[in-house]
């Protein structure tokens, strides 16, 4: 494990996306596995944003190439090591009996074993990291192991973080529905206000003002950065 921090601090200036693609490689190796993925987990503990997966998932996997949003409470299996804030494995996922199991997305990788551990630091959970398809059969062993490394990653992933935030006009882009593109909008108006507010003014954005007062689950799905007119209703509900 020493090793793979080793590697891990040398990616001290890449992008935020690097750095989770390295841990993700270097949880692959720790644990025999043939897939992974990673998601931080915002400071409310509500909300997941799904930063990387590995390229042996990308491969058959239609997902697309981008951070994706999920509600803690709507998430399947995957989210049961936040619930249960503990490791939590599956190996046979396809007769997996908990109630939480709601199976793969169409095209995802076939999933055959599954563990998952939350990153922790002291008592708060910062992300998820996940790992798949190992031949054999994962044990308490491997969590430990994936645990272990996980929480030493963090403090390196929480650099990267923040030196992505910093250089970002918005602070909020890693998992805003508008800027990770999961509300309806033509690519023109898209761009023009991806300028304006996401990488110039996001005092002015609509999102932004009402996340900043009453965090993201108040933002109605279909607000747009330009409808301030609506910040107001919006925040008496
Ligand atoms: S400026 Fe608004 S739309 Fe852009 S990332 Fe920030 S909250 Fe989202």
């Amino acid at each position: 494990m020493k090793e793979a921090l080793r590697r891990l601090r040398e990616s001290n200036s890449q992008t935020l996306r690097r750095v989770a693609d390295l841990v993700i490689e270097e949880a692959i190796r720790l644990t025999d596995s043939k897939i992974g993925y990673f998601a931080i987990l915002n400071k409310w503990e509500r909300l997941l944003t799904m930063i990387a997966w590995s390229k042996g998932a990308m491969a058959m996997c239609g997902m697309a190439n981008k951070p994706i949003v999920y509600l803690v409470e709507n998430t399947g299996l995957w989210g049961d090591c936040v619930r249960d804030r503990k490791a939590v494995i599956c190996n046979d996922y396809k007769n997996c009996s908990r109630r939480t199991k709601k199976g793969t997305p169409k095209g995802h990788v076939p999933v055959l074993r599954h563990m998952n551990v939350p990153l922790m630091a002291g008592e708060s959970i910062k992300g998820v990291l996940g790992v798949g398809n190992r031949e054999t059969e994962y044990t308490k062993d491997e969590a430990t192991l994936l645990q272990a490394f996980a929480n030493a990653a963090w403090p390196i992933i929480a650099e990267a973080k923040e030196r992505e935030e910093k250089r970002s006009k918005c602070s909020l882009q890693q998992v805003c529905p508008f800027y990770g593109r999961h509300i309806p909008i033509h690519d023109v108006m898209y761009q023009a206000y991806l300028q304006r507010f996401c990488e110039g003014d996001s005092r002015e954005c609509a999102i932004s003002q009402v996340v900043q007062k009453r965090g993201f689950l108040k933002v109605p799905k279909d607000l747009y950065p330009n409808q301030t007119f609506r910040v107001e209703e919006i925040l008496k509900r």
